[in-house]
């Protein structure tokens, strides 16, 4: 499983309301794996994932943040790390790791 090849099996299984970017990045904190970023306006989200992690890691950043955009239409949720949220982290886990 490489890095975008689960960007895909979630884009194809877990689709999000708005455009997505995801970004291997080296911009984020030592200490962050990850962000999702909502940009109501533009209509957009923006997923970063530390470019440094090892693979692993980087894929469970990215199932991390990418059950928070699928909270993107439930600001009081987005943030959180809820019920809701971790029902998504399951869907996404099992997007990216089926069984
Ligand atoms: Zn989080």
């Amino acid at each position: 499983m490489k890095f975008r090849e689960a960007v895909v099996l979630l884009l194809h299984q877990e689709p999000l309301i708005c455009e997505v970017d995801v970004q291997l990045t080296s911009k984020l904190d030592e200490d962050v794996y990850g962000e999702c970023h909502l940009d109501l306006n533009k209509k957009r989200i923006n997923i970063m994932v530390a470019k440094s992690l090892p693979l692993v890691a980087q894929l469970d950043a990215l199932i991390h943040e990418w059950a928070h955009a699928m909270l993107a239409g439930m600001p009081e949720e987005f943030h959180k790390h809820g019920p809701m949220w971790g029902v998504c982290f399951a869907r996404c886990y099992c997007a990216v790791y089926p069984r």
